[in-house]
This record gives structure tokens, sequence and C-alpha cells, in this order.
């Protein structure tokens, strides 16, 4: 069956929000507020390719409350859950056997985490989606955006849904198969989050990366422990560099304790880096033996594992931010404040300001055109000031390595914030993409990762199994190689084919026969956490992830 040729059927709403993450749901909020506020009626669909709203949603999170205070500013006695704040704040540069706390008075006041908040943002979202039907917002978690749509004269019409019931041979199957639905609208908000498939496709024709630099990225590998109450600090929150990762490889660590004796620990790796043969999963499992972590995780259970990619371009990576029909917020353009580790904040008040817009064009009888108000508030906004203060702070360390580059960073964002944001080194520039950035294996030694110990450091396979992934396995594998011979004839010769690497859910594999000959490249698609890296790094690029069936993926309980 042509599935061009598919009758579907459609649905229209005012405003159609892609994702309902923290940018997504406080749009949806904020375009209700905007209507209430003016006795009128808005309708507003939000898509959510999870199980659940949170299912997919995977962050530190030390939270600044600064959007939510503007979004719903009695949100403490509506019940949100951010209910531990930091009280505690610590920097550690750690060596193989030892570590230096930077004195926090060293630091500029835009990193100190005092007046923030530790939480579970899969339960901020959560919440947030209960707040926002209540105002009457329908929220359809499962069903995933797959593709965009344009009207006759190419603005964004909408998105239509995936189809359900596909065998993995790509043809319908007996009695299962359902076409999605087609959802149309006035204007279409992108809120996927981090290397969102339909936004990569909207930067591409409208081509709303061309004034920008590429985008740039980390990949963040997190667990959730419960640990013995004597090992709980509530409010702690640390934050490393340096150790397991040599001063040419940018990234760090999080730790935060919070709710009842858990801790959110994880490590991100910079996607930059050079060695194909490092593997960010392993960097995470050998960090947590550090002398200075090991103690607080003692005696404690591993609850829940997961992934996610996280932009760190920021301000001189965002991309033109409306097109005709629709705009990117949160993530999918890329909002995240890197030395601060914080995007939740920025996301959400980008999705309220591209609501604004669109409740305003919507109540002046407009549709499907450019929203430029959303620019122009992006640009007098908070988030500008927050994302302009740090832009130099990752092209340094990408330049000088950690030790040199961090202090250069760390310079530079007292001199931004002393003079509004001027800095002597004016607006430095990221130059490659991170897929660019990989070199050839044969400038570099294999990397011999200790075994894991099953205590405080664990494999790949049990660690998914702790992200309760599921995918229907009879469906089109959703990671789709633009030519399938280049992983072995390409990838593997040259650079060691770092799939098998830095997917930290051990989707890919290169298999040989009994002889040790013969390499093929096998793609265990049920076990992909959707954390885009593949997307992203692969030095080919020769992968695009694309959504599976609704519903698919991981079901974070508290991430
Ligand atoms: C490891 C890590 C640690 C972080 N730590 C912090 C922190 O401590 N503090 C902080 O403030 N920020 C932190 N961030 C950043 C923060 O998580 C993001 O900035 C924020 O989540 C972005 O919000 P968003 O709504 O744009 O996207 P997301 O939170 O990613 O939400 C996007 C949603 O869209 C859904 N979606 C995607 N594509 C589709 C589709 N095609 N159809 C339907 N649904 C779709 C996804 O399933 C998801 O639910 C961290 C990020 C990472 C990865
Ligand atoms: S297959 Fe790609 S998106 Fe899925 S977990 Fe691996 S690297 Fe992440």
């Amino acid at each position: 069956m042509a599935f061009d040729a598919i009758e579907r059927e459609s649905m229209e709403y005012d405003v159609v929000i892609v994702g309902a993450g923290p940018a997504g749901l406080a749009a949806a909020i904020r375009l209700k507020q905007v209507a209430e506020a003016t006795g009128r009626e808005i309708s507003v669909a939000v898509l959510e390719k999870g199980s659940e709203v949170g299912a997919h949603i995977l962050s530190g999170a030390v939270i600044d409350p600064i959007a939510l205070n503007e979004l719903i500013p009695d949100w403490k006695e509506r019940g949100a859950p951010l209910e531990t704040p930091v009280t505690d704040d610590r920097f550690y540069l750690l060596g193989p056997a030892g570590s230096a706390q930077l004195p926090s008075f060293a630091l500029p006041p835009l990193m100190h985490n005092h007046g923030n908040y530790i939480a579970s943002l899969g339960n901020v979202c959560r919440w947030l989606a209960t707040q926002a039907e209540a105002l009457g917002v329908e929220i359809y978690p499962g069903f995933a955006a797959a593709a965009p749509i344009f009207d006759e004269h190419g603005a964004l019409k909408g998105v239509q849904i995936g189809d359900m019931g596909i065998g993995r041979d790509g043809k319908p199957k007996e009695g299962v198969f359902t076409p999605g639905i087609e959802i149309h609208a006035k204007y279409t908000l992108i809120g996927e989050g981090v290397r969102g498939s339909l936004a990569k496709k909207l930067i591409q024709r409208f081509q709303l990366d061309k004034d920008s630099d590429p985008q740039k990225f980390g990949i963040g590998i997190k667990e959730l422990w419960e640990v013995p109450k004597e090992n709980h600090k509530p409010g702690l929150v640390i934050h490393t560099a340096g150790w397991p990762l040599d001063d040419k490889t940018g990234g760090g660590s999080w730790m935060y304790h919070f709710g009842e004796n858990l801790v959110s620990i994880g490590y991100v790796v910079h996607l930059n880096y050079k060695n194909p043969y490092i593997s960010p999963f392993d960097e995470f499992q050998r960090f947590k033996h550090h002398v200075e972590i090991a103690p607080y995780l003692k005696g404690g259970k591993r609850l829940s594992y997961g992934a996610r990619a996280i932009t760190e371009g920021g301000f001189q990576s965002i991309p033109k931010l409306a097109f005709n029909g629709g705009a990117l917020i949160g993530c999918s353009a890329g909002f995240v404040n890197v030395p601060r580790i914080k995007g939740s904040h920025n996301a959400m008040k980008t999705g309220m300001l591209a609501a604004e817009a669109a409740a305003d064009a919507i109540f002046a009888g407009r549709q499907r055109d450019e929203l430029t108000s959303y620019e122009e508030a992006y640009r007098a906004s908070w988030v500008y000031k927050d994302l302009q203060r740090v832009r130099n702070a990752k092209p340094l360390l990408s330049k000088f390595g950690t030790a040199l580059g961090g202090m250069l960073g760390v310079l530079d964002m007292w001199t931004t914030t002393a003079l509004g944001g001027f800095s002597f080194f004016g607006t430095m520039r990221h130059t490659k993409t991170d897929a660019e950035s990989t070199e050839p294996a044969s400038k570099h030694e294999p990397i011999a990762y200790p075994k894991p110990d099953g205590v405080l450091s664990f494999d790949k396979l049990s660690s998914v199994y702790l992200s309760n992934t599921n995918h229907e396995e009879d469906q089109p594998v959703h990671l789709v190689l633009r030519n399938p011979a280049i992983p072995i004839d390409h990838n593997l010769p040259v650079y060691s084919e770092p799939a098998q690497r830095y997917c930290p859910a051990g989707v890919y594999e290169v298999l040989y026969d009994e002889r040790g000959a013969n390499p093929r490249f096998q793609i265990n698609a049920q076990n992909c956490v959707h954390c885009k890296t593949c997307d992203i790094k692969d030095p080919s690029q020769n992968i695009d992830w694309a959504t599976p069936e609704g519903g698919g993926g991981p079901n974070y309980p508290n991430m």
C-alpha cells in the first residue's frame, strides 16, 4: 500500500503543540490563560509520544523557578512537586584519587543554586499536565507526531500522527493497522526537546539555522538511587569536572539529594569528543567509584536508569524561531544554559512567549503566518540575557580544554555579569558539528574500561532494564540508516564504529561469525531510550531517528 495515498481523518485545533515537556505544557497553559483573561475561547491539543506525560522526560534536575513563578505564581499551594530547596551547593575538581572543592565565592553568582529546587522534572511535567487539563487543554499521550504537514502556500499546517500496526517488513498488519490522523492548526508549536525529529526537518526546510552556529550537544546519563538515611543530605547539590575524563574531553557530573532518601546522579559527556573509543556510559560507571562519590551510594539501591542528549550550543546556536505556521520552543531550539546546567526554566519561558504571540495572532484573525512577535519577545526576555552572559563558556572549553577553558570561562562570566553582557572574547563561534569532531580511530588508543562490580557500577543491559523501555517488536526499525552499508564499510574501518559505544542502551552492535570474520551491523531498536545521540554523533550522519509507534520507548517513573 502506498502510505501517501491513504485517506486520513483530520482534526482541527487553534494550536497544536508537539511534546508534553516543560516547554509544551507551559505554552498550553499560557494559551488558555490568555484566552481566559480576554474572555475568549482557544482550542489547544498537546501530543506526547511517551505512554504518559513524563514517561520520556529525563533531567537532573535543579530547577530555577523563575518561569514557574510567572506562569503559576501559587504553585506551592497547588502542590507542585518542587519540595526540596537547595541548601548546600558544592563544586569539585576531581583527580583519579582525590578532589579539590572550589569555593563558591570564586564562581559567578549565576552559577549558584540557592533559591532553586531539586525535583524530578518528569513529575513536574505530570503536575503541569494536570494544571493544563484543568484549563481545558487536551493532552494525548501515546501519540507520536510522525511528520509535518504543509498547506498549499508551504506553511506548516499541522502534523500527522504515526501509523499503528505496520509490520517490520513495512506492510500493514492484518486487522491492527490504524492510519495516523492529521491534526491541523492555525499554529503548530514544536516542543519536542533536544534534536526533535520534526524540528530537524523544519530547521532544514525553512533554513532556520542559516544565520546561527551549528547546534552542540552532550549526552547525559542518569541513575536514580535510594540511599540509606545516614548518607542522605536533603538539599545537597554536587557538581564535578575532571576525572574520569581527560582535559580535552568536556563533561562533568551531578549529584542531587532530594525527596525521601533519593539521589539523582549522572554524568554529561560533551558530544564534540574526538576519541571514537570513548563510551560515555562506561565513563559514568567508573565515575561512581570515586572516593568523593562512592560513600554517598554505599548501601543504596539503584532504582532507575536513563539517558538523554542535552543542547549545549546556547546563544550563538539558537536558530530562527518562527516560520510560517509554527515555531520552535524549548530545547527544540536549544535554550540550555550550559554552565548552569539548566534549561527547564528557559524551555517554559519560551513556550509562554510563543503562546502569547500565537494567542494574539489568532485573536487578531490571523493564521499560519510567521509569529515574528515571538522572536522579538525572546530577544527582549530574560532568557536572552541568561544565555548571552554565558555564551563563551562552552567555546572556551572546546578550545582550551577543561582546566584552562574552565578558568577562562569563569573569568568571562564574571566579566559579562559585571559589564552587562560585554566580553573581551566577543562572541566565540562553534565551528563544527559534533559529528564532524569525531576523529579516526587510528589517532587514538582503545580505552580499557573496568568491569562493573554490580554494586556501584553496572552493564548496559541491566541498566536498560531499569528504564522500563518497551517497543512493539513487529514494527519498522525507527533508527533509519540512509545507507545501510556505511556502518560496516566506512564507520568500522575508520572510526571502529563508535555507535557501539556512544549508544547508552546497547542498541548498536557489530557482530562477527564464529571465525571472527564477516562483521555485520545489528540494531536492537527495542532497547532505544530515545536519547537521540546516534542522530547527533554518527560521524557519517547516516542515522535518522524517527518516531516509533506512539507509547513506545522508556517509561521513566521519577526522572
Ligand atoms: C542529563 C540532563 C540533565 C539536565 N539537568 C537539568 C537541570 O538540572 N535543571 C534544568 O533546568 N534543566 C536541566 N536539563 C535540561 C532540561 O531537561 C531541558 O532543558 C528541558 O527538559 C527542555 O524542555 P522541553 O520541553 O524543551 O523538552 P523535553 O523536556 O525534552 O520534552 C519534550 C517532550 O516531547 C516529546 N516528544 C518529542 N518528540 C515528539 C514527537 N515527535 N511527537 C510527540 N511527542 C514528542 C518527548 O517525549 C518529551 O516528553 C537537563 C537535561 C539533561 C538531558
Ligand atoms: S539508538 Fe540512538 S536514540 Fe536510541 S538509545 Fe541509542 S543512541 Fe539513543
